[in-house]
Parts: C-alpha cells; sequence; structure tokens
C-alpha cells in the first residue's frame, strides 16, 4: 500500500493535509482520500500509523472506493510525515561513496540529526540566501518507523518499520565541512525531501535489494544499489534504539551512494531551476526542483 499526505492542488501553502491511498485504475493513478472513504481514521499519518494493523487494514480496503477518489493530478503531495518527531540520517554508508569522499571505511555508525524543519515533500527546495554556492544532493532511501520501540534486535527490526520512501539529504557542503558538526550543514529549511510515498513493507519487500538513482535535469548522477548498504536498515534501527526510543513517525535517511556532486572532477552544485529526482525501485520518483530562497526577516 502507498499513503500519502495530499491537499488540493490549489489549496493554500498552510492548508491542513489529508491521508490518502494510492490506487492505479483504468483512468490512471488516483488518490482515495481516507476523510471521505474511511472517516473513522484519524487525520494525519503518525495517527494512523499508531493504529497499528487496524487502521491500515482499514485504509487498504479504502482501496475499493467509490467515494472519495481523486486523479494524482488533482492533488499536491505533501511529505507523507509532514512533522516526524525526529530526523535522523546516517554518513558514509556505501563503500564507494566512503572512497570518492576520501574518508574511511567506519567502525560505527555515523549519525546526525536533520531538524525537523527541513522537512517537506515533492516541490520546491531552497538554495539557501546565505549558502548559495555549495549546495548538494544525496539520493537515499528512508524508512519510517511504526510502532514505539526501544533496544529493537537486527532480526526484528523489520517488526518496528511502518514503510519506506524515498529521501533527498540535501547538504551544504561549505557549512558541513567548515565545522566538526554536521546540524548545520544538513538542516537547512526545505533540505529533507521525502516522498512522493509511504510504501509499506509488505509492498515494498526487501528493502536491501533495489535500485537507487538520482537524476539531475535528466542526467543520472547516481546510480546504485541498496545491496551496498554498509550498515543496512535493520542494523540501523537496532542501533539507534539501543541509545534511546524511537517512536512512530520518525523518519530515518540511510545513506547516500557515490556521485554527489561534491565529489565530481570538477564538482557541480545545484542551482536556481535544476530539477532533482530521486528514484528508487518499488517507490517512483521524488521530484523536486531548486528555488532561491526569499530572504526576509520573520519574528512573529
Ligand atoms: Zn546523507
Amino acid at each position: 500500500m502507498r499513503l500519502v499526505t495530499f491537499v488540493d492542488a490549489h489549496a493554500a501553502s498552510a492548508a491542513p493535509g489529508r491521508i490518502g491511498v494510492v490506487v492505479d485504475d483504468a483512468a490512471g493513478t488516483a488518490v482515495v482520500d481516507l476523510s471521505v472513504a474511511a472517516p473513522s481514521l484519524p487525520t494525519d499519518m503518525i495517527a494512523i500509523l499508531r493504529t497499528g494493523a487496524d487502521g491500515l487494514t482499514q485504509a487498504r480496503d479504502a482501496r475499493t472506493s467509490a467515494v472519495g477518489r481523486l486523479p494524482l493530478e488533482r492533488v499536491r503531495l505533501l511529505a507523507p510525515v509532514p512533522r516526524p518527531g525526529k530526523v535522523l540520517a546516517i554518513g558514509l554508508n556505501y563503500a564507494d561513496h566512503v572512497r570518492e569522499s576520501g574518508m574511511e571505511m567506519p567502525q560505527h555508525q555515523i549519525w546526525f540529526n536533520k531538524q525537523l524543519n527541513s522537512i517537506t515533500g515533492p516541490g520546491a527546495v531552497e538554495i539557501p540566501a546565505v549558502a548559495p554556492k555549495y549546495v548538494d544532493y544525496e539520493a537515499e532511501l528512508c524508512l519510517v518507523i511504526g510502532r514505539r520501540c526501544r533496544h529493537v534486535p537486527r532480526e526484528r527490526a523489520h517488526e518496528v518499520i511502518a514503510g519506506y520512501t524515498c529521501g533527498n539529504d540535501v547538504s551544504v557542503r561549505d557549512w558541513q565541512r567548515r565545522i566538526s558538526q554536521f546540524t548545520l550543514g544538513k538542516s537547512f529549511q526545505t533540505h529533507g525531501p521525502i516522498g512522493p510515498w509511504l510504501v509499506t513493507p509488505d509492498e515494498f519487500g526487501d528493502p536491501h535489494s533495489k535500485s537507487i538513482e538520482c537524476f539531475v535535469n535528466d542526467e543520472r548522477r547516481q546510480h546504485s544499489n541498496t545491496r551496498h548498504l554498509i550498515f543496512d536498515c535493520f542494523a540501523q534501527v537496532a542501533e539507534l534504539s539501543s541509545a534511546f526510543e524511537l517512536d512512530v513517525g520518525d523518519v530515518i535517511f540511510t545513506g547516500t551512494p557515490d556521485g554527489v556532486g561534491g565529489a565530481m572532477k570538477p564538482p557541480r552544485f545545484l542551482r536556481a531551476g535544476d530539477r532533482v529526482r530521486v528514484r528508487i525501485e518499488g517507490i517512483g520518483d521524488l521530484d523536486n526542483h531548486m528555488v532561491d530562497e526569499q530572504r526576509a526577516t520573520v519574528i512573529e
């Protein structure tokens, strides 16, 4: 099942998202609006995931609903989980990317936070006004936690994963490298796009056999397979949950393969107008475009 958070195509930017299930039918791809087709379900993604098997079965059954069907082009997709409680990302987790970065193979999982307001969906990603020159892409498989959990053994990690989506760990390389902490360089506003939908594990299957690609303006810059993860998805859940509780809706970026713009010779960074697509087998395309940030002081 593919779950989305969406608004109507022409809705105001602050409109609250609704939850839908994506279906393919004779007329094309449609979104079944669960607020119409399954009105007893909660109205945000984390709350629906918290209902567990009961709620997800209702959502699955709604795929055949005659009411609440909207053609995909009539909706605007938001991040499937617009407000996760935590966003964690692992660095240096594909051997080819470690080599292109000129780093040693990691002995331990290298974790950093992306701030929550980096999360966005398909659509615009900002070139920051204060750091416009070294903005880079990182195609990543993201997993979303589906059960509150702690000390999850690797062999049981699959039980706590609600689903998978595409992510782009957008990185401002000069801010990332000029100090020893990644937090700022990895956390600019809109620099954690995820989507287009959350694919549940029953449909996604083995997360460690999927092709992963990144295109910039239709040129393929990254192409690998999740089988090359150094620390796989389940090992990541085990490690993180050994340190602290994971909760429903938490998003984990599982690492990027080689081919990032900063490692090209000469380096090629993103500019306003660039289109960046992350494509993962079994999910689809996360489609973003770069825009210059409209800098404005805000004090409310
Ligand atoms: Zn990354």
